[in-house]
């Protein structure tokens, strides 16, 4: 054992060494007559055991307590060694400041010296165990074990404590919150393994991209959370998340496959959108969120109004997911009028979310999300069967006639299913209609997306004598060249060549243009969101088929379309009418 015998009286310290004449016990012992001596030779050398006069010319012998027992590096066990009376209220305050023993001078003798600095020695190597222990258990509780970063715990510990330091030295702090984008693909198509591996190349990715003091997280999956500090730390958290994008767009090589990573990152910053931890996270989640929502690969700051529009789509996820929602859409009709004589001949079905308390919603509102969900199917197919069912009534009681065609719209889904042209032949067989009085409406993107596939789909429902109509025509960016060879019947021209028709020559000419041209292909057509009279005058002179429109009418309940029907009188147009 080495001993550090630190006293200022040398007759005391003679008298310790006099005492300590066991060599078995103590190999060296190294004398110091003040506190700061004994400081400095601790710090240069390594010690068992400190034995520590309790009263020093240069110091508290508190201090110097302290000092020994909260040293980083050096460890060693410290007995006190005191002149005074018995005084168990100073023995317990240099107990408690994590000396391991307390001897009276006057007690000094060769059994009570050793005892007291074998029992040190002891209780401390058991402190020091305990230490470790501790210390292990804390990185244990503190760190995700795959990625070596902080957990969760430790974030959450962390983001709360530095929000009160930030509250009192009045400034900012970042959190980055990070999800990485479809991570579960990695899994499926390379195994459990490489994306554990590419979780902690990850990781590693982003220690090198944080600055000094910005602390990296593993939340848990695929999430990891940067608390980013300073004074500016709302410019730097934007800074940062754009370089951790950059970043981790660069490929990670595992087991020779390079694999290409984008995140979504969602940051909240205190003071401007939270004032506590949870508050924080929250709000970052919910930027992350939109993030996603908007096609992933990106970051948002959160603010109110961002909150509003995730809100608004969260609820409208949770309505869409209750089982109301299926008796809550409901068909409304547009009608659809033949260009020459301006008799209505036509409509076209498009559905409506009757919303308990928000009104009628349209399509645009609630659609996205009814795709995601996967329900758009269901509801398309049910709008289907609904519409036949109406038409198949408007026709008995003749409100319609025979060359009466209904347009319906099929979900792109659907274009791929190869039961579907036999399930709406099915459906008009129930409803007792011809094929003719069908028009099955599909997007020009949704038909130059698959075309194969789609013009097979469409020429075995062609077959049976339903009407193809490319829905939104000019709107998609195809080619020409695919109409001569698609099996469409009817092209409706997109609203939006119409939209500045008659102010604008040009727009006039290119509406000439597709009008003939489809013409000179053997397609009906019919201009969509006619608007003025004028407009409907024009596309009449250019050869349109049929128009459809708020000119004539929005889209009505069936109970309103059918008022129209028996309302509808062509000279209210003041247009001429052709035949
Ligand atoms: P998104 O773009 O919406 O985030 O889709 P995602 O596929 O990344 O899915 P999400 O973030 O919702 O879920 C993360 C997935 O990560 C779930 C789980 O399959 C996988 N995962 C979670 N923890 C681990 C892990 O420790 N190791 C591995 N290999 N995969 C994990
Ligand atoms: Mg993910």
């Amino acid at each position: 054992m080495r001993l550090l015998l630190v006293d200022d009286d040398e007759l005391d310290r003679m008298a310790v060494v006099r005492v300590l004449h066991n060599p078995n016990l103590v190999k060296d012992i190294v004398h110091a007559s003040t506190a700061v001596s004994a400081l400095k030779l601790y710090d240069e050398s390594t010690f068992d055991i400190v034995l520590l006069d309790y009263l020093l010319p240069d110091m508290e012998c508190l201090d110097v307590l302290s000092q020994l027992t909260q040293h980083t590096e050096k460890h060693a066990a410290v007995v006190i060694l005191t002149g005074m009376e018995d005084n168990a209220v100073i023995e317990r305050t240099c107990i408690v400041a994590g000396a391991q023993d307390f001897l009276l001078k006057k007690e000094l003798s060769e059994r009570h010296l050793t005892k007291a600095l074998v029992h040190a020695q002891a209780r401390h190597e058991l402190n020091n165990q305990l230490l470790e222990t501790h210390k292990r258990l804390k990185y244990l509780a503190e760190n995700d074990p795959m990625t070596g970063l902080s957990n969760r715990y430790y974030f959450e510990e962390h983001l709360h404590g530095s929000i009160q330091r930030a509250q009192r030295f009045n400034i900012q702090l970042g959190l980055i919150y990070l999800d990485i984008d479809n991570f579960k693909l990695v899994n499926d198509s390379k195994g459990h393994d490489s994306g554990d591996q590419l979780l902690q190349k990850i990781a590693q990715r982003l220690l090198e991209v944080v600055r000094e003091g910005d602390v990296v997280c593993r939340l848990g999956g695929d999430e990891f959370a940067i608390i980013v500090h300073g004074l500016d730390a709302e410019t730097s958290s934007g800074i940062l998340a754009q370089r951790i994008i950059e970043n981790l767009r660069l490929p990670i090589t595992i087991n020779n496959t390079e694999h290409f990573v984008t995140c979504s990152i969602g940051i909240a910053t205190y003071p401007r959108c939270a004032m506590t931890a949870e508050d924080m996270l929250k709000n970052a989640d919910l930027a992350m969120y939109q993030v996603k929502r908007e096609g992933r690969d990106g970051f948002h700051f959160f603010t109110g109004a961002l909150k509003e529009q995730v809100l608004h789509r969260i609820m409208l996820e949770d309505e869409l997911r209750s089982q109301r929602l299926q008796s809550q859409i409901v068909q409304h009709y547009q009608p659809i009028i033949n260009a020459k004589n301006l008799q209505v001949c036509g409509a076209e079905m498009l559905m409506r979310w009757d919303h308990p308390t928000r009104g009628l919603l349209l399509p645009g509102e609630f659609i996205g999300v009814v795709e995601e969900l996967g329900f758009l199917d269901a509801i398309d197919t049910k709008n289907r069967q609904l519409a036949c069912n109406q038409l198949a009534l408007w026709r008995s009681i003749g409100l319609v006639d025979d060359q009466f065609v209904l347009g319906v719209n099929v979900s792109e889904s659907l274009l791929r299913q190869e039961n579907v042209p036999n399930e709406i032949q099915k459906d008009m067989a129930a409803a007792g209609l011809p094929g003719e009085c069908l028009s099955i409406e599909v997007t020009e993107s949704v038909l130059v997306s698959d075309f194969e596939k789609t013009s097979a789909f469409l020429n075995r429902i062609k077959a049976f004598g339903v009407k193809v109509a490319i829905d939104d025509f000019g709107t998609g960016y195809s080619s020409m060249a695919y109409l001569k060879w698609l099996p469409a019947t009817i092209l409706k021209v997109d609203r939006s060549f119409v939209q500045n028709v008659p102010e604008s020559q040009a727009d006039c000419r290119v509406l000439k243009a597709i009008i003939i041209m489809a013409k000179s292909l053997g397609l009906e057509v019919i201009v969509e969101g006619v608007e003025t009279a004028e407009q409907a005058r024009l596309c009449q002179e250019y050869g349109a088929d049929m128009l459809q429109g708020f000119l004539f009418s929005q889209s009505l309940s069936p109970h309103d379309f059918a008022k129209f029907l028996k309302a509808h009188n062509p000279e209210t147009y003041k247009l001429n009418t052709l035949e």
